[in-house]
């Protein structure tokens, strides 16, 4: 591999004084038959490539938000409490976040919040250290209460899916902040319960409504969309995957917020993207959407 295993992007200014910088906290080699769910292989295996054993070469994507003096961290990657027997099928190299943040020089005690899209294993896994405390001492967990509670909820599909025990130690640690819907963190930083992939997944909208107001100020926004969208090969809103629990609310909720994005001109982060990010996204004229850099 040439890149290496653990880097951090330029920072990037959005509307209301919000800087947003890409971690790379490791790699990730998801099934592409999994990934790209009902979507024929003739009609993706156009865009990427996958390994010997079927798998595509992704990336476990973390967002440090630094705004109104507090810092955000997106995601918590795998953590290292995975067997060995799934970190090989899965291809995960890396995933520890505060291993990850130290490697960039950003302390994880000077985090805040902690946004968790969803509690599957590669955006909750790292909630807890490899010692089972919590990886940000100082952080609320930020997690939708529709989440939490389909994570303790009995439906056969959750069970052994969700990271229950992770979620029941940060709320054990008084560390979590069950949100409900769309709430404002900060100025310009807002979570929003999107479900689709999840009960309660949510992404995270990036930049103050309303500029500075002073001529200079970025007035630029921007999104960060969990699994709703893991790359941009899945800006197509029909292409649903595999690990979509709602598949038709994910198509509409994508429907609605791809067409805002495309619309407003939002940049676009993308958890599971190798490629350089942010991206936009444009309509085509054929009615679809596509990446644009
Ligand atoms: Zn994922």
């Amino acid at each position: 591999m040439s890149e290496p295993l653990h880097q951090i992007g330029p920072a990037r200014a959005y509307a209301g004084g919000v800087t947003v910088r890409v971690i790379r906290a490791g790699w990730f080699r998801p099934d592409a038959g999994g990934f790209f769910g009902v979507v024929p292989k003739p009609l993706w295996s156009r865009l990427v490539e996958t390994d010997d054993r079927g798998r595509l070469l992704c990336r476990l994507n973390l967002l440090l938000i630094e705004a109104g003096g507090k810092r955000i961290l997106v995601e918590t990657g795998t953590g290292s409490r995975m067997t060995d027997k799934d970190r090989d099928i899965k291809g995960i190299e890396g995933g520890e976040p505060v291993a990850a943040l130290r490697a960039v020089d950003v302390d994880p005690a000077s985090i805040d919040f902690v946004v968790v899209s969803h509690l599957h294993y590669d955006h909750a896994g790292g909630m807890l250290g490899p010692d089972g405390q919590p990886s940000f001492p100082n952080a609320r967990y930020v997690i939708q209460r529709d989440e939490a509670e389909a994570a303790h909820g009995d439906e056969l599909r959750l069970q052994g899916v969700m990271e229950v025990e992770q979620l029941d130690a940060i709320r054990a640690a008084r560390l979590l902040a069950e949100v409900s819907g769309e709430v404002e963190l900060v100025d310009g930083v807002r979570v929003l319960r999107t479900g689709g992939h999840t009960r309660g997944s949510q992404a995270v909208l990036i930049g103050a409504e309303k500029g500075g107001g002073r001529a200079g100020d970025p007035s630029e926004r921007a999104i960060f969309w969990g699994d709703l969208i893991p790359t941009r090969w899945q800006i197509p809103v029909r292409w649903t995957s595999a690990y979509d629990d709602y598949p038709i609310e994910a198509i509409e909720v994508r429907n609605e917020l791809v067409s805002r994005a495309a619309a407003e001109g939002w940049w676009c982060y993308f958890t599971h993207d190798p490629g350089a990010l942010p991206v936009r996204i444009e309509a085509t004229d054929r009615g679809g959407f596509r990446a644009t850099e």
